[in-house]
């Protein structure tokens, strides 16, 4: 069913109506500060339940992880528990101020010190930040390390990034804005990083290689061991891209696999809402030999000599903020971390324990590979092996024998209640779906979409016009993507409507 498009409200204003709620003949301006208002734009007249309706009308005029199934590959759209929210939400954690002295915050740094410990030893590194934002600001930050890092060591002729074809563009993208340059290297028939293919552009230039493991294909990269020795062996960094961390969490730590740098996107593996751009949280792993680059503040824990000695060890800690690192690239942002990600990430953590969390990434590696079995009865799925918590399929056939592409069959699926997979990446698959079930979706769920998946395709080979306009029951029908990037208009303008 077509949505009724909802008037605007500047529309349904007429005057005399006025905010009888809030006094009449009284309009709303004059309840405002007088420099808020502008006289060029009055408020319009309305009653309370014509915004009332407006309001909550906008507010259904959006798809997220809370109204349905959301496979965007790569971007873990997992079910957020309310839990953590609350947990952010306690007075003490929300209104401390970022500057109150360390002695009255005691409580949020002890949140900051046990998340970078849990992290710490949930990934085999020996240390994080919880500075950046987000992980491509990690990355950013890991790039600034490896970069002054080899400075300190006289080797500024390393100046290549290594980045698989498989890879998220903001790894040669951060690569680049750190001065480096980016090799791009080809993925072999497995969709694979083949260690011979490294061997060729390893040298005295190379400064890191940045993986993803499982790789955006979904794949485990099985000779990353081989391939950090290699890299190593030519006096290079390796790179975790870890935005696929709920493949992984619990199972096998990076640090093990012989990475030296990594980060984490918590806003995906663990359960912080995003989408839209909404703050994110990236926090950046180091290995040993490279914690005193990492950015400031570190928060440390001191034995607190004034503490109860009835008390464990571990509850006679003193937490502080330390800003005395002098081989720290220095702050990534202002103030020290988005703290209220963090305390969402500690209470996801501590909610699961360890072997929750390896539970967690066992069913989210089980829900991708059930969808794969299913999808590629009647879609190509161009790598059919096991899969970890993604995998692609590719439209490139159908679209050969229909005229039906990859984009065409995810507008469809905004018609029939589901979001959208990741489409046309990886590049390397044509006509690419990248669809990632994340573990909180149920068997029934899953089976809904491929039956409406199948359908799909059924109408792509039956009636492939009926696909072509699609979406056509969304607010917004299709838009012309090459203009909305070019020619973007972001604003409302009353003159113009
Ligand atoms: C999301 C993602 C990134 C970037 O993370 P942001 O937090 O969006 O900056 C990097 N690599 C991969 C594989 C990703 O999925």
């Amino acid at each position: 069913m077509p949505h009724a498009e909802p008037a605007l409200i500047f529309d349904l204003g007429q005057d005399g109506r006025a905010n009888r709620y809030v006094e009449p003949g009284r309009a709303l301006e004059t309840f405002l500060p007088a420099d808020m208002v502008r006289k060029d734009l009055p408020l319009p007249d309305n009653s309370e339940l014509d915004v009332v309706r407006h309001f909550t009308q906008l507010s259904q005029r959006t798809f997220g992880i809370d109204l349905g199934f959301y496979p965007l590959g790569s971007c873990t759209m997992k079910y957020n528990p309310r839990v953590n929210d609350a947990m952010a939400a306690l007075p003490g954690f929300a209104q401390l101020h970022p500057y109150a002295p360390d002695a009255l915050a005691q409580g949020a740094l002890q949140v900051m010190y046990e998340l970078e410990r849990s992290l710490a030893s949930l990934f085999g590194m020996a240390a994080f930040s919880l500075n950046p934002s987000a992980g491509a600001h990690a990355e950013f930050g890991a790039l600034l390390i490896a970069k002054k890092y080899f400075k300190e060591r006289g080797e500024t002729k390393r100046d290549k990034v290594i980045v698989p074809d498989t890879a998220h563009g903001t790894n040669p993208a951060s690569a680049a804005m750190c001065g480096f340059k980016v090799i791009s290297l080809p993925s072999d028939a497995r969709g694979r990083v083949s260690v011979e293919e490294i061997r060729k552009v390893l040298g005295d230039d190379t400064a890191v290689c940045m993986m993803t493991n499982p790789n955006t294909l979904g794949l485990f990269e099985d000779h990353i061991a081989e391939i950090a020795a290699a890299v190593h062996a030519a006096g290079g960094l390796m790179y975790y891209d870890g935005a696929n961390g709920n493949a992984i969490m619990g199972n096998v730590r990076p640090g093990d696999m012989g990475f030296d740098l990594m980060h984490l996107n918590t806003h995906k593996t663990f359960t912080i809402p995003h989408g839209g751009g909404g703050a994110g949280h990236g926090p950046l792993g180091v290995a040993a030999h490279l914690v005193e680059y990492l950015p400031t503040p570190v928060v440390v824990a001191e034995p607190n000599p004034d503490a109860d000695p009835a008390l464990a060890p571990s509850d006679r800690l003193n937490f502080r903020l330390d800003f005395d690192r002098p081989k720290s690239i220095g702050p990534m942002r202002s103030f020290w971390s988005n703290f209220a990600h963090a305390v969402r990430a500690l209470a996801y953590i501590y909610a699961n324990g360890a072997d929750g969390l390896a539970r967690v990434s066992q069913l989210a590696v089980l829900n991708a590979n059930y969808l794969r079995a299913k999808i590629a009865e009647f879609l190509d799925v161009p790598y059919p092996e096991i899969c970890r918590h993604e995998f692609v399929a590719s439209a490139q056939a159908l679209k050969k024998q229909t005229g039906v592409r990859a984009l065409d069959i995810a507008k469809a699926l905004l018609d029939r209640g589901f979001m959208a997979p990741t489409v046309y990446f990886p590049l390397i698959v044509p006509e690419c779906l990248m669809i990632e079930p994340t573990e909180t979706e149920s068997k029934e769920t899953l089976d809904t979409f491929v039956e409406v998946m199948r359908a799909i395709v059924r109408t792509a080979h039956e009636d492939p016009q009926a696909l072509f306009a699609a979406p056509v029951t969304t607010v917004v029908g299709r838009v012309d993507e090459t203009r909305a990037a070019r020619q973007p208009d972001l604003r409302w303008r009353p003159e113009t409507h």
